[in-house]
């Protein structure tokens, strides 16, 4: 049977992308009666956090994206979550050294980077090899006696020549083995990294049909060697355009919200969403452009994926959303899912304690909060205005704050404070100037709740956007 998966690493805020490679293995696995696999990889353990993790299941479950076996639902193939699965790998990495198709590298990285100097000095390629790393017999024995750390690398090959990867869209493509360096298999820590722990869970996942971004076509010969070095059947592969911005760049959340979180909170239907992702490289056979997730399920066909860089335009998928909206809720449904989306009491409840104390009646909180439920603000120069701040002033303000804030990993309060505050000390303005222009991007007056707080339950993708689009 067909068994296909998606594979997110828990490193920040679920993204678009994530959703809409999702929705095309559980397409194909529904489509050919198969099971969709949800599995966390998560071997990155200063980046990983439990709370993105959870972020990215909510998400797709919101979207309506089920999957068969997975962290939270279980499955004979368990578990599901890579940092709990140390040992398999480590036995497997063993095994590939005893068979002579991986080795214990000792080298220091002020000797790593020598080395790739001295390789690109020597023109060509800077990928390192197997022969490249070798140390004399004696000295890996005394920097192993002197306990410095190691890691564990695989061979592969040293002589030119392309590697030949079959993929579901492409056809063949070829990949010269000269870009294709030692891997690290196993990290200094003990963890794997991503092309093992990939390999050996697709495997024993029993995947069929590995469909992902095709940022990780270089991957392919690592992983057909591995499986090779293993004795074991390669799932087919598949990689899938990418998601782009309007300007055709690689969609990216410095141009364009990326956060799934995002358009939740902007006020998108869960269904329209899903179907605009489903149109993403792909369309229905009759070219309709409004189709619902069972509509895509029963006429999909992958082979009608078209290469040309889908672009994700905000302006479309409103469009998409608001026929959704017209045509596909009553009046009752509307309100139902207008008040759940703006009055659900999560939301509400971060919001009440910031503006109770600030009210005098319940008529006192539209104007004051009202840009909690809004998108973009409507901003003109008036509302700039500020007697110790000029255009320019604004303008440079606001331009450093974005970049800031497109910098920012952690998004809470006090570090918001914290960058802000650094900031303005290092442009030489108070930092009760420098938050006027702010202020105004996000809520369009300075007269409300604290910035800090708007922002902290705003979110990133809305707070960023807002900050740009006060600039334009
Ligand atoms: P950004 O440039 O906005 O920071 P990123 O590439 O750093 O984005 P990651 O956090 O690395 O984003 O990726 C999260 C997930 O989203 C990964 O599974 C990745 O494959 C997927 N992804 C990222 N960008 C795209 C894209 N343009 N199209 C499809 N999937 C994408
Ligand atoms: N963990 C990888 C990611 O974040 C999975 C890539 C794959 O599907 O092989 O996208």
């Amino acid at each position: 049977t067909v068994r296909t998966r998606i594979a997110p690493s828990p490193t920040g805020d679920p993204h678009v992308g994530t959703a809409y490679i999702a929705l095309f293995n559980l397409a194909f696995a529904r489509q050919h009666g198969g099971q969709f696999i949800l599995r966390i990889e998560d071997t990155d353990q200063v980046r990983s956090t439990p709370e993105s993790e959870q972020m990215i299941l909510d998400s797709l479950r919101w979207l309506g994206l089920e999957w068969d076996e997975g962290p939270d639902v279980g499955g004979p193939h368990g578990p599901y979550r890579q940092s709990e699965r140390g040992d398999i790998y480590r036995d497997y990495a063993m095994e590939l050294v005893e068979k002579g198709k991986a080795f214990v590298c000792y080298r220091t990285p002020e000797e790593l980077n020598e080395l790739r100097e001295a390789r690109r000095a020597a023109g060509g390629h800077s990928a390192l090899k197997q022969s490249d790393l070798m140390l004399p017999a004696d000295e890996v024995e005394r920097r192993r006696a002197a306990g410095m750390p190691y890691v564990i690398r695989m061979v592969v090959p040293e002589e030119e020549g392309a590697c030949e990867v079959e993929d579901l869209l492409r056809g063949t493509i070829e990949l010269d083995w000269g870009m294709v360096d030692a891997q690290i298999l196993l990290k200094s820590d003990g963890m794997p990294t991503y092309h093992l722990a990939n390999v050996v869970d697709d495997h024993l996942m029993q995947i069929t049909h590995v469909i992902r971004g095709e940022e990780w076509i270089n991957s392919a010969p690592k992983h057909k060697l591995l499986y090779e070095y293993f004795g074991w059947d390669m799932p087919v592969l598949c990689h899938m355009p990418l998601l782009r911005n309007p300007d055709k760049s690689k969609l990216s959340k410095r141009k364009n919200p990326t956060s799934i979180l995002y358009y939740q909170r902007m006020g998108y239907m869960p269904e329209a969403l899903l179907n605009y992702l489903g149109r993403m490289g792909w369309s229905m056979p009759d070219e309709r452009e409004k189709f619902s997730r069972s509509e895509m399920f029963s006429h999909f066909d992958i082979q009608r994926v078209s290469l040309g860089g889908p672009v994700f335009d905000q302006e479309k998928l409103s469009w998409l959303n608001g026929l959704w909206l017209r045509e596909n809720l009553s009046a009752e449904e509307f309100a139902a899912r207008f008040q759940a989306w703006a009055l659900n009491p999560e939301y509400l409840m971060q919001i009440v304690p910031l503006i109770q104390q600030r009210v005098e009646k319940f008529s006192d909180v539209a104007p004051l909060a009202g840009f909690f439920l809004s998108g973009m603000i409507e901003l003109d120069e008036s509302k700039f205005a500020h007697k110790s701040l000029q255009t320019e002033d604004i303008r440079k303000i606001l331009q450093f704050a974005s970049w800031q804030l497109d910098g920012e990993r952690e998004w809470n309060k006090d570090r918001l404070f914290a960058g802000c505050k650094a900031l303005a000390d290092g442009m030489g303005y108070k930092i009760r100037d420098f938050l006027f222009p702010l202020f105004v991007a996000i809520a369009g007056t300075s007269q409300t709740v604290s910035v800090m707080d708007a922002m902290a339950i705003l979110g990133p993708d809305i707070s960023r956007a807002r900050v740009r689009h006060a600039l334009n």
